[in-house]
């Protein structure tokens, strides 16, 4: 499949490759401002976190240790269950580190406060959260995320890591998909 093609699925661009580049450049200056100094881990979650963690952690001008976990919360549908799983943990401990959570959107939130909450009990020494993207009923829920790229309407969005049926993660910006997709 051709670039062109998938781009074909596509009902409309939200964020371009250059608005996503210029926003995590101001972060990554914000970041590194905040935490000059410490030792910082990255917690990237995979897979919709990975294009974030990549071009995030390229901006950032200090060093930084990176880590994964894969947590499973969606299934096949597009709403969030609240019922999270884990299927990759962190190779090391993080008790004594400054942690900050790497996400791709939040939605509903209830995956994030589910990983913060399971993150805080092994003790970090600070906690925090980055996320490229936060829908409205992020609001509702009591999770702080200290960095944001983008407040985005509440739409079903593909790309720069995000998946429909895990496609559409290697477009290089957001877009929501055309009906026709989902017929
Ligand atoms: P939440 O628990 O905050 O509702 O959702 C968290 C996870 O659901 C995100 O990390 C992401 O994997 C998935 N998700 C939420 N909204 C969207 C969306 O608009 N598009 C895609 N592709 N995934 C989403
Ligand atoms: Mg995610
Ligand atoms: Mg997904």
């Amino acid at each position: 499949m051709q670039q062109a093609d998938v781009a074909g699925d596509l009902e409309k661009v939200l964020v371009t490759e250059e608005q996503i580049a210029g926003r995590l450049a101001e972060l990554a200056e914000q970041i590194a401002a905040d935490y000059e100094g410490r030792d910082l881990l990255l917690v990237g979650v995979l897979k919709g976190a990975v294009m974030v963690m990549a071009d995030l952690s390229r901006a950032l001008r200090i060093h930084v240790d990176m880590d994964w976990m894969a947590v499973s919360s969606y299934g096949s549908g597009t709403k969030s269950s609240g019922v999270v799983r884990i299927l990759k943990d962190l190779d090391r401990d993080i008790s004594g580190r400054h942690v900050l959570v790497v996400e791709d959107i939040i939605d509903s939130g209830l995956t994030l406060s589910w990983l913060l909450a399971n993150l805080r009990s092994r003790q970090p020494a600070s906690l925090e959260v980055a996320a490229l993207l936060r829908k409205p009923e992020a609001a509702k829920v009591d999770v702080d995320v200290r960095y944001v790229g983008f407040d985005i309407p509440e739409e079903f969005v593909v790309g720069y890591g995000l998946d429909y049926a895990e496609k559409y993660r290697n477009l290089p910006f957001v877009g929501t998909l055309a009906p026709h997709v989902y017929r």
